[in-house]
Parts: C-alpha cells; structure tokens; sequence
C-alpha cells in the first residue's frame, strides 16, 4: 500500500494563498479528500534558476479517480488558479504534479507516474517523507527515506521549513 501522492508548487505572490486556495479546490472536488498534508517548504528554484523561490508540499489524497481524471483535476485547478504556462520549468501561481498512484507505474504521453524527476528533487522528497518516509516507490523499489538520503547536500540545504508567520519578514 503506497498512497496516492500530490506535489504542489508555487513561486508568484501571494504564494501561500495560491497554496490554501488549491488545496480547498482539492479537497472541495467531489472525488477528492485531501487526507494528510506535509509542512510546507521554501525552496530554490532548479532548473531555470533566474526567478523567485518556490514554496512547496505534498499531499497524500483518497479519490475515486482514475489516474488521468486526476491529471485532468488537477489541470483543472492549476487553470482556475490562473496557471499560465509559458516558460518549462518558469514562474508559475501553482503546479499540481501526482507523485505517485498507489502501486501504478504508467508511461503515456501525457501522464508518467511515478513522477519522472521525483527521485531527483530534495523539494518533493522531503515534504515527501514527511507523510510517507518508508513507502517504496513503484519502479525505483527504493523508499522515500532511501532516495533522499542519496540526494546531493547541495539539493537539500536549498528546502527550508517555511511558517506563515515567516510572511510578516516579507
Ligand atoms: P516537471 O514535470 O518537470 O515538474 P512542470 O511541472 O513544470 O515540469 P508542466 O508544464 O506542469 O511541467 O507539465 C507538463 C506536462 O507534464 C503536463 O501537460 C502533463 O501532461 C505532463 N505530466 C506527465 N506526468 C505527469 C505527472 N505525474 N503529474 C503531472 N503532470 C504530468
Ligand atoms: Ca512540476
Ligand atoms: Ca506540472
């Protein structure tokens, strides 16, 4: 039993609102219930670097949906939340990526499960393991815990505990 796993994101103000508003669109969708939510984190952005730090979490759902209704949902929110998408990796209000689906492993053009770079990113492993420390992952048949410890220093001292009340040194 391994847990169906959400990745939110966002790095545009106000981005703690662009948080709560997804996770109340979530858990508002009829076939979702938001059933555990990691500390958010404050990350650097990897990849295309030259633009404002992200804040992060992961959440563990229950949904009746099926893997690609999910992408759609999730698609669903990132527009209603204004998502535009222009630059890959670049700014953006909010990004719903699913983790990973129970034990699935799927390849399509449109939906990799588990994510294809989850593995690599100190920012969805270690709100990851929060929720889910000893969970293997489909396809790695390694843990949480494990792909985290072989994560770079240099990836992890980049995801800092982040509080609201961190807003009022904005
Ligand atoms: P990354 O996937 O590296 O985190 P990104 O989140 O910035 O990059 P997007 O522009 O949000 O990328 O998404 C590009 C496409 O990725 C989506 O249109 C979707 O079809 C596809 N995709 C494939 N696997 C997944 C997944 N597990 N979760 C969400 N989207 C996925
Ligand atoms: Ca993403
Ligand atoms: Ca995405």
């Amino acid at each position: 039993m391994t847990g169906i796993f959400i990745a939110l994101g966002t790095n545009i103000e106000p981005r703690y609102e662009h948080l709560q508003e997804a996770l109340r669109l979530l858990d508002h969708h009829n076939d979702i219930s938001v059933e555990a939510r990691s500390p958010i984190y404050e990350t650097e952005p990897v990849g295309y670097t030259d633009q404002a730090h992200f804040l992060n979490m992961v959440v563990r759902i229950e949904t009746s949906l099926e893997p690609l209704e999910l992408l759609t949902a999730c698609q669903g929110i990132e527009q209603q939340l204004g998502r535009k998408r222009s630059i890959r990796f670049g700014p953006r209000t909010i990004d719903l990526d699913i983790i990973m689906y129970q034990d699935a492993i799927i390849q399509t053009d449109v939906l990799t499960v588990p994510h294809p770079r989850m593995h690599e990113r100190a920012f969805v492993l270690v709100p990851l393991k929060q929720l889910a420390p000893d969970v293997s992952v489909p396809g790695l048949d390694k843990t949480v815990k494990n792909l985290l410890e072989v994560c770079s220093d240099h990836e992890k001292k980049d995801v800092i505990r982040w509080n609201k009340t961190d807003l009022a040194d904005a």
